[in-house]
């Protein structure tokens, strides 16, 4: 059977649309890259775990959130790619401390829904543009806090749409990620704060914002930092290091590098995906060569060349 019949046969048991040559584009804060061959948008569980079971194929899946961290290539993604709908955005206080989040609610909305219930501890989320489930699969975090020191457990599904209980103790996370195979969607998460009053978390939140404000462009097509800092080599943070090896000047096409944070690469709204890989890749090199220091991307990137 050929996917776009087996796509119509599942198509015909779900009320979630499935598409075909779908343009990523819009779904990322780069503003860049081609189409998915197929794009699943699953209203709700039933119809996830139906797909996950009965799709299968050896097109490669991949679930994005917000897209704030991904690089989608001008080939598009000649697989699936699922964005989790509207039953996935649900927000919930189990006890004082304790919030179920759905995983495609905004960081964002998580954070004004723990300062509504005076719930301290997700102050860090308010700057981060992207979803609870990207922020897990990212251990996202900053300002000392990240995902893996309020989460406590997460629901999740493997691409053959097994469900799974995860908990975070059995979870190694580490600076901007964990040992949680590429295989799972995460659909859920249980997250642990404390009670505090609401004007000190809202204090926190406006300190945080005001703090990201000075040291981070906004209103451009970016997806934040390109590389993490290289924690184990060397106590500088990666922008040093840009500018130290000269690149902060750096352009190919319509890619360049913000003049508020070298760390972040932007899209000055004609660059191509390409373009900001060759500006990735220029970079790279003469920082290794200027500094002996080999940088690792933090955002992901997916998808094929043209
Ligand atoms: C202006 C700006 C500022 C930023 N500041 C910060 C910051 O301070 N700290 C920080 O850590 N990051 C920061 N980021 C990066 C980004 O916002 C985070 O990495 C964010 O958590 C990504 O979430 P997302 O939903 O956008 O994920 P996406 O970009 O859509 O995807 C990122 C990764 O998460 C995976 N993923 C997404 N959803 C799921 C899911 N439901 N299940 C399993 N895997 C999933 C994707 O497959 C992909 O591998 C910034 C980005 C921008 C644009």
């Amino acid at each position: 059977m050929t996917v776009e019949e087996k796509i119509e046969k599942i198509s015909k048991k779900i009320s979630s649309k499935i598409l075909f040559d779908y343009n990523l584009k819009k779904l990322n804060w780069f503003n860049l890259g081609g189409s998915a061959k197929v794009f699943f948008k699953p209203d709700n569980l039933n119809d996830l775990v139906l797909f996950l079971k009965e799709f299968s194929s050896n097109l490669p899946i991949k679930v994005i959130g917000a897209g704030s961290n991904i690089l989608v290539r001008d080939g598009g993604f000649n697989g699936v790619i699922i964005k989790l709908g509207k039953n996935f955005s649900h927000l919930s206080k189990l006890d004082n401390g304790t919030i179920v989040s759905g995983a495609s609610v905004l960081d964002k909305k998580l954070s004004d829904f723990a300062l509504e219930n005076s719930i301290g501890g997700f102050e860090f989320f308010s700057c981060i543009p992207g979803s609870v489930g990207g922020a897990i699969r990212m251990n996202s975090g900053c300002y000392q806090f990240d995902v893996s020191k309020c989460l406590i457990s997460i629901q999740s599904i493997d691409y053959k749409g097994n469900v799974k209980l995860l908990m975070s103790k059995d979870i190694k996370f580490h600076y901007r990620g964990s040992n949680l195979p590429d295989d799972l969607i995460f659909l859920s998460a249980t997250f642990r704060g404390m009670q505090n009053d609401k004007i000190t978390i809202q204090k926190k939140i406006e300190n945080f914002i005001e703090s990201k404000k000075k040291s981070q462009p906004s209103q451009i097509k970016t997806c934040g930092s390109t590389f993490k800092n290289p924690l184990e080599q060397t106590t500088k943070k990666v922008w040093e290091l840009i500018k130290e090896s000269d690149c902060n000047k750096m352009k190919v096409g319509g890619a360049y590098i913000s003049d508020k944070h070298f760390n972040f690469f932007v899209n000055d709204g004609t660059a191509t995906s390409l373009d900001m890989e060759l500006l990735i890749e220029k970079v790279k090199e003469k920082v290794i060569k200027k500094t002996g220091i080999k940088l690792d991307l933090e955002l992901q990137i997916i998808g094929e060349k043209n």
